[in-house]
């Protein structure tokens, strides 16, 4: 996938940097465990510091010390689940700041305003969110709001990147910015039909499917992927938003996916739970307490060269800032090593055997490790 900022080798998986930094990490530890393109949150970033201030400092890129490809949700997901007293209307969002009350209104324009001053490589449209579980009726109501949203959003981001018809309140930073268009339609597969055929018509640089992984079953997230997919262009990638655990990642790809995010690998890092090549680890443990091996004998990770369970378990038992940070380069790597696991798999053909690894490998359950 080749962006504004750079190539990205596909399927990739996105370390999320909620609020302009992935959690524990710097821009170079980034890089060092093989990060291609990161993630930001326009709902974060909007409401502080601000996308006026961070465009006139020259763009989330050069704000952040970031010189890779980065996508940024349109806010929408976390004005659903952060704001409060959220109502929605036609208009878009309205809702109240988590930070500090204040009356906010996201709409379809504000939300492609917000990611040109923002200036990621691939801003996403504002979609609904549905709260779960939902009836056959909402789900179908909000899956067409969605495309009429979409097509805001769409009329919206093609004003601003055209020269002379920029509104001359939006500073755009980014004139490179794609914009993906997302799929809804809940876990009914008609529905999903629908959004495929109205987001199409729209027509956006790439699609992604949204509003999985809200608490379905894996089974029904995994069918619901495989049905949308082969409606998707061939030559557009693929991104289900949100998604997963290191099997998910592996049954969405072998239905055609091709980028992917998770807070999974960083937030886990921080709560001591580990990916590991043997299965799920948890440095806590007291098992680990004189372990003088790695983490995983199979990483080589900074963490998995330099120290022991034993001294990354006395770093998290008493609530060290390194913890999180030693914790967190191991599971990045092990996300990204598995899918330049997965690249490599699709070359030999081989991707029905890594599937099968990784299914054994995280079936295991958590109390043996
Ligand atoms: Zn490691």
């Amino acid at each position: 996938m080749t962006t504004a900022h750079g190539v990205v080798q596909t399927p990739a998986f996105m370390p999320v940097g909620t609020r302009g930094a992935v959690k524990g990490m710097t821009p170079r530890d980034l890089r060092e465990v093989g990060a291609e393109i990161i993630l930001g949150n326009t709902y974060h970033l909007w409401l502080r510091p601000g996308e006026r201030l961070i465009a006139n400092l020259g763009g989330l890129h050069r704000f952040i010390g970031w010189d890779g490809p980065i996508l940024t949700d349109s806010g929408g997901f976390q004005a659903f689940s952060l704001g409060e007293k959220r109502t929605i209307t036609e208009d878009g969002i309205r809702f109240r700041s988590h930070l500090d009350g204040s009356e906010q209104l996201l709409t379809p324009e504000g939300a492609a305003d917000i990611q040109a001053r923002l200036g990621p490589d691939i801003a996403m449209v504002l979609d609904e969110c549905l709260a779960q579980p939902a009836t056959a009726a909402a789900v179908r109501a909000s899956t067409e709001r969605s495309a009429r949203w979409a097509r805001r959003c769409r009329d919206r981001f093609l004003q601003l990147d055209e020269t002379g018809t920029v509104p001359s309140s939006v500073t755009v930073t980014n004139p490179g910015q794609a914009q993906f268009g997302i799929i809804q339609g809940g876990t009914v597969e008609e529905l999903r039909t629908l959004s495929v055929e109205r987001t199409l018509a729209i027509g956006f640089e790439a699609y992604a499917i949204g509003g999985l992984s809200v608490g379905e079953p894996a089974d029904t997230m995994y069918s619901i992927v495989g049905h949308t997919v082969p409606q998707l262009p061939v030559d557009r990638p693929r991104y289900l938003m949100g998604v997963g655990t290191p099997l998910d990642i592996v049954e969405a790809v072998s239905r055609g996916v091709d980028l992917f995010d998770c807070v999974m690998p960083t937030r886990n890092a921080r709560n001591g739970q580990l990916f590991t090549s043997e299965g799920r680890l948890t440095i806590k443990n007291a098992r680990h307490a004189a372990d003088e091996g790695p983490l995983d004998p199979a990483c080589s990770c900074y963490t998995c060269r330099t120290h022991s369970r034993a001294y990354l378990r006395h770093l998290f038992v008493s609530g060290e800032i390194g913890a999180a940070v030693l914790n967190t380069i191991h599971n990045l790597r092990f996300y990204l090593d598995t899918m330049a696991r997965v690249r490599q798999a699709i070359v030999f053909g081989t991707l029905g055997t890594l599937r099968q690894s990784l299914q054994a490998m995280f079936s295991r359950p958590l109390s043996n490790s």
